[in-house]
Parts: C-alpha cells; structure tokens; sequence
C-alpha cells in the first residue's frame, strides 16, 4: 500500500480480497455486492459478471454441482424452495395464461396460484393427482401454457405419469414443471424425462440439517435459461454465499445419506403395514402401495418421506403425543425423524382425498430404524 496515505484510508484498503487462493477441498465462501473489474472497457461489458447478485464462485460451485444431479444445462438459485416454484412460474408466464397444477401440489404453492398469480391475470386449475397423461392433457385449452406436476404429490404421494405428460404437452406446445424435491434430483431427473423446469427445495434433503432455505430451477432449453435469468435479474432474487456453502456441503453427502433415508423409509413401511392399527400405508417404493408400478418404471430408488391412515380417528393426538424419538414438525429431509398429521391440509383441495382413517406423515431420519420403530410400536400401543 502507498505509504503516505492517510490512516482513515489505509484502514480501508488493507486486508483486500487475493486475487489468487489457496485451493481447498470447498470452494471459498465469496461473499460480494461489488465485483471489482479490471480496467474501463469491462465496466459494461454484458458478458462478464459485473456484480454480485447473481453469485459468485461459492454459487457457481454449488450451481455447476446441482446440474450434474439434475442432468440440466443450468441450474438457478432461490432464497428458498417456495421461491423456486413461484419464481420459475413467473418466469414462464404471463396475463392471459392459464396454468394446470396437480392438486396434490405442495400447499403454499398452490396459495401463489390462487392469491398472486390470480391477481396477476393468471388462471389455475387443479386436476386430480392420479389423472392419467391424456386426461390431464386433454384439460388444455387455447390459453394453457404450463402443466404443474409435483410426484409422489405432496402428503398423500400420487404418483403420476411423468414422461407420459411431458412427451404430450410438449407435443401441444405446453410446458411442464416438476416439484422434485421428494426425489431430491438424485432418484429422478425430469429432464431426462422430456420435463422443461425441474424444481427441487434444497431446505429438505440437499440441505439435510434442517438449518438453511434454498430452491434450485433447473432447465435445458435455452429459451427457459433465459426466461429464468431474466427473472432473476428483474425481481433480484439472490441467495447468501454461506447457504450456498451449506448447500454444496449437503450435495457432498447426498447420495449416501438417501439411502439410509429411503432404507429405513422401506423397513419402517413395511412395518407399519403389518400392524392392527393401521389401515394403510403410502409408500411408492412398497409393493402394493398406490402408485408403485409407476416408481418402479421411473425412479431409481426412494425418499425417506411417506405415510400412512390410522384406523381410528380418534387415535391421531395421542399416537402423535406418544411419539419420542420422531419430532412433531413441518419440513422434511434433515438427519432427524419427524411426524405430523396431514388432514388438516386437505381442506383446500379442489378433490379432497379419502383414506379409512387420519393421514399421519413421517419423514425418517438417519436414526438406527430399531430404535424409530420401538418408538412407533410404543406410539401405536398408545394410540388404541
Ligand atoms: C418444503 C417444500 C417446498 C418449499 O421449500 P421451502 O424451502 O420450505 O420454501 C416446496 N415443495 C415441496 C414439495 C416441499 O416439501
């Protein structure tokens, strides 16, 4: 530094940034609003990054890392998994449209469609889960421009008929968007399947500690990259770089903390199927549970989220209250079990669903299954 600075100055531009780093096993956590450019000509150059919203090296690590899982060209960040959906479905449309969701969809997104989208000159209308790819096709109309598919569907795990209603929307020139967040891109890649913007909420198993809110996009053509940057940059929707850290970091341990999830998920579900006080169990990757034979098609291996009915209805507090080792919560995908009753949910759908008994959710942590299924035992007996 020029030595006859003034010391007001001097403490403000010692201890700048390094041009170079030292390479370690993570990418550095760049934090950053300006990027310093390197001479006048680069001031408004459009191709290079100019500033910092738009992320920097931690978020090109993590953005480059979710589009191998995804199989995408690119992958864009949102500050949480909400404002994945939201913000993808405004990329895409525009007053006039109309959209078909599945109404099975993740509730809060189900409440932009009704509240913001509607307000904005954009119709929605729901279709039951389990429609087959002709007739949810058969919905579209002159206006449709986007179909909604979210599988297994949120709390009651429909599966649909993915590849079938992406090959012939696209054939009416429809878009689709797939939630996938159940599959967390690692058991199901939407694109593969003809799918254009596959979603995924990165707080459930990407993150898997239950400590930080993302959303990924994730696309090929690139008209959709270009509708999702656009969005991007309009709305100016950006992400941490530390969260991006944690994201990558849960990347890292994706593949092997899955299959303790979706291991446990299976034993603990088959469990469950054999006992009195159940009536039945939703689990895709279960033989005989709605919707197996397409999961056994398209999915390469199974979430550690699914459900099932009590008998009783008056069982639900006290098995919930019995419950030790499985937390009493929302969200889903971190290292912890936790339980909630789903019911309550159903209200706003437009094709309320019907089980023998109350819908009781588990997500299954990396705990060893002996000890969750002796607190379920525990919690059954309770619930009589
Ligand atoms: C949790 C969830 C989201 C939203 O993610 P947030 O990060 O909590 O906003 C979206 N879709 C599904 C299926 C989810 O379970």
């Amino acid at each position: 530094m020029n030595d006859r600075l003034r010391p007001d100055t001097r403490l403000l531009h010692v201890g700048e940034a390094p041009a170079v780093y030292l390479k370690t096993v993570g990418p550095p956590i760049q934090k950053g609003s300006t990027v310093i450019l390197p001479d006048a000509a680069s001031l408004y150059d459009d191709t290079r990054p100019t500033y910092g919203r738009a992320g920097l090296a931690t978020h090109r690590a993590l953005t480059d890392a979710l589009a191998e899982l995804e199989h995408a060209a690119t992958v864009r960040l949102f500050p949480s998994g909400l404002a994945a959906m939201t913000g993808t479905l405004l990329a895409v449309l525009k007053a006039g449209d109309e959209v078909l969701v599945t109404d099975a969809v993740y509730k809060p997104t189900r409440r932009f469609c009704d509240r913001v989208l509607r307000r904005y000159g954009v119709t929605t209308r729901y279709y039951p889960p389990d429609s087959s790819a002709e007739t949810i096709v058969s919905l579209c109309g002159a206006a449709t421009r986007l179909i909604v598919l979210e599988s297994p569907g949120s709390l009651t795990f429909d599966m649909q008929d993915v590849p079938g209603v992406a090959t012939l929307a696209r054939s009416r020139g429809v878009l689709t968007l797939m939630d996938n967040t159940w599959a967390a891109g690692l058991y199901f890649k939407p694109l593969d399947h003809g799918v254009d913007l596959s979603v995924q909420a990165l707080t459930k198993y990407v993150g898997g500690h239950s400590d930080v809110f993302m959303g990924s996009a994730a696309a090929r053509e690139p008209a959709l990259v270009d509708a999702l940057d656009k969005a991007i940059l309009d709305f100016g929707w950006a992400v941490s770089a530390e969260d991006a850290y944690m994201m990558l970091r849960g990347v890292r341990t994706l593949p092997t903390r899955m299959a303790r999830h979706g291991e446990s998920g299976l034993r603990i579900a088959s469990w469950l199927s054999g006992r009195d006080e159940v009536a039945a169990v939703l689990h895709p990757a279960l033989p005989g549970s709605p919707g197996h034979d397409i999961w056994r098609r398209d999915f390469s291996g199974a979430a550690g989220l699914f459900a099932f009915a009590l008998r009783h209805e008056s069982s639900v507090a006290s098995f919930l209250d019995a419950l030790d080792i499985f937390g009493l919560g929302f969200s889903w995908g971190g290292f912890e079990s936790l339980a909630l009753n789903c019911d309550p949910q159903f209200a706003t759908r437009s094709h309320p669903p019907r089980f023998a008994g109350p819908l009781i959710r588990l997500s299954v942590g990396l705990e060893d299954p002996a000890d969750l299924i002796a607190d379920l035992d525990r919690a059954l007996l309770a619930s009589r």
